[in-house]
């Protein structure tokens, strides 16, 4: 029987995906364990809508699906498509569930930037978080893996 898929922030496993050209790697013995398991599916939003690496910091303009960038620029369409473009990997692969990058403007769960750029959070979430949640996948930042880990026990996935 095929196992359902984890979606995954590439910037989480190392790769080098971030603004600033780096990565937000997590070295830890589930991510481990699920990576020579074969379930995540890494990928960055960002960098499948079209922005380069490095690239402007981004945030969302609060109570809007706007992002701008550090200079001003509308990056909205980017960002959109990114989700987009996520959300069609996560259906292909057979995703029931994702991992993302706590307060990215495009990964955060729950609580994200302004459009400030002033440090300043606020209760919302990124344009792929919040496109993957409507869609009905199920989120948790890589803050909240121990629940993630409760999730897919919970559906059935015992380690192999
Ligand atoms: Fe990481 Fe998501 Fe930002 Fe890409 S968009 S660098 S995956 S937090």
């Amino acid at each position: 029987m095929s196992r359902r898929k984890i979606l995954i922030s590439a910037c989480l496993l190392g790769e080098n995906v971030k603004y600033d050209g780096g990565n937000n790697a997590l070295h830890v013995t589930i991510l481990e364990r699920w990576k020579d398991e074969g379930v995540l599916v890494p990928l960055c939003p960002e960098v499948l809508g079209g922005l380069s690496v490095p690239r402007p910091a981004c945030e969302v303009l609060q109570g809007t699906n706007r992002v701008v960038n550090r200079i001003g620029e509308d990056v909205s369409e980017a960002f959109s498509k990114g989700a987009k473009e996520s959300l069609r990997i996560a259906k292909l692969e057979g995703v029931c569930m994702a991992i993302l990058k706590a307060r990215s403007p495009s990964c955060g769960k729950d609580i994200i930037y302004d459009g400030t750029f002033t440090s300043t959070r606020v209760n919302d979430s990124g344009i792929t978080c919040k496109l993957l949640q409507e869609s009905g996948i199920v989120v948790f930042s890589e803050e909240e893996l121990c629940l993630a880990e409760a999730f897919w026990h919970a559906k059935g996935n015992d380690p192999l």
